[in-house]
């Protein structure tokens, strides 16, 4: 797959059915993938872990937010993550599902059309993540979608990498809390417009902190010219 770079990071410019013709490749590959839906405030905690940097070099990167289209060098088809993460909740995949409140994953369980394997909510301690990574070696689901937020499920992904060598790991956000309709993605016009930072900022006022990675990660793509 064709590669931008966004920072020194090298960005897979695809569309969505496209990345999913690459799903039985990956999966024919004796070696567990991450797949990384990227946006600032990812690249801004690789600056500052190491362990998040080694990651993304090593995964499929897919441009989830506008801030990414904006920093690249060339145009960027985006896919955001929970498009891509509903498209496989609808697929025929093996599915292992980590995160959310346990409300919201009980919720979304009752409206997944793929066959889902194994979940855990998103709230648990290292012993937990432990029988977590067990069970999902006896399992070897396809699919392993971790919605913990940042940096939280990009710590999880490495401690996956360590323990598969089968399935594809994905960083999905807040995406659980959207499609089980917990909470609202903005109206469609919103998205259009590339405004839906602002709209989510707008509607879940803490998240304005993630504006301020936002501001930092639009100062060191300027730096980098
Ligand atoms: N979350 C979790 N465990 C935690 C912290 C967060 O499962 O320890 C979940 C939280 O319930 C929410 C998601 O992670 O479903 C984070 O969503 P957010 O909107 O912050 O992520 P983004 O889409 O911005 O990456």
């Amino acid at each position: 797959m064709i590669t931008v770079p966004v920072l020194n990071y090298a960005v897979t410019n695809t569309t969505l059915s496209e990345l999913l013709r690459t799903v039985p490749n990956s999966l024919a590959e004796p070696k567990f993938h991450t797949l990384i839906t990227l946006n600032p405030q990812i690249i801004m905690a690789a600056e500052k872990d190491p362990s998040i940097a080694k990651l993304l070099h090593a995964s499929i990167l897919i441009p989830d937010s506008i801030g990414i289209l904006w920093a690249a060098k060339e145009k960027l088809t985006q896919i955001p993550g929970v498009e891509l993460t509903e498209t496989l909740l609808k697929s025929s995949l093996n599915c292992y599902l980590i995160g959310s409140q346990p409300t919201v994953l009980t919720k979304l369980l009752t409206q997944i059309q793929a066959p889902v394997i194994g979940s855990h909510h998103g709230y648990f301690n290292d012993d937990e993540l432990t029988k977590i990574i067990q069970d999902i070696q006896t399992k070897k689901p396809d699919i392993i979608l971790v919605a913990l937020g940042v940096p939280k499920q990009e710590h999880v992904l490495i401690q996956l990498s360590k323990s598969l060598t089968y399935g594809i790991g994905i960083g999905v956000g807040g995406s659980f809390d959207i499609i089980s309709g917990t909470k609202k993605r903005a109206p469609a016009w919103v998205i259009t417009c590339n405004l839906e930072w602002l709209y989510r900022g707008l509607s879940e006022p803490k998240r304005i902190k993630t504006w301020g990675y936002l501001l930092q990660f639009i100062g060191r793509v300027i730096k980098n010219g």
